[in-house]
């Protein structure tokens, strides 16, 4: 059997987002409200968990690629201990100027999920809360859900627009 996945952007989903710059270091990461929660009821009904992030503040020389992984390292520490649950994978693109074309919108990252784990897209959602999200899931061809914040206007192509995480939970 095929498996199926959330995918989720970081920041501005998992983490609030730092506008105009990049989240360098564990102490500037805040987890988003229910997090932990949605993760966990998520994986409970046999969702692979998948973070796909664009990670520009590495390319730029901004951070290092192991500030990245500290700050990765750390969430997922954190869920564990707080909720005992974790994500399965984390893929960033690094890019300063999509140079490899995995950023997203490119659906690439997706699909390279897709390929390791199996995964049957139109049972799948991307989640996200900018319009580039959307794209990236629409092209890999998953469902998508546009998390509604006070930066984004709300995308019209997504599959369903939600306030907050546990929203979700009933669709999915
Ligand atoms: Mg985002």
């Amino acid at each position: 059997m095929k498996s199926k996945a959330i995918f989720f952007d970081r920041d501005g989903v998992i983490n609030e987002r730092i506008l105009g710059g990049y989240v360098r270091s564990w102490s500037e990461f805040r987890f988003m409200p229910d997090v932990g929660e949605f993760l966990k009821e998520a994986k409970d009904k046999g969702y692979i968990a998948i973070v796909i992030t664009n990670q520009r503040g590495v390319g730029l020389g901004l951070m290092s690629e192991e500030d990245l992984n500290e700050i990765h390292r750390r969430m997922q520490e954190e869920l564990l201990q707080t909720c005992g649950v974790t994500f399965d994978a984390i893929i960033s693109c690094t890019d300063a100027a999509n140079e490899s074309g995995r950023r997203k919108p490119s659906p690439a990252m997706l699909l390279e999920a897709q390929a390791k784990f199996g995964i049957e897209m139109a049972s799948s959602w991307m989640i996200g809360d900018t319009a580039s999200d959307i794209e990236a899931g629409i092209r890999a061809g998953t469902k998508t859900a546009f998390l509604l914040n006070e930066h984004d206007a709300p995308s019209e192509n997504a599959t369903i627009c939600i306030p907050s995480l546990k929203e979700l939970l009933e669709y999915i």
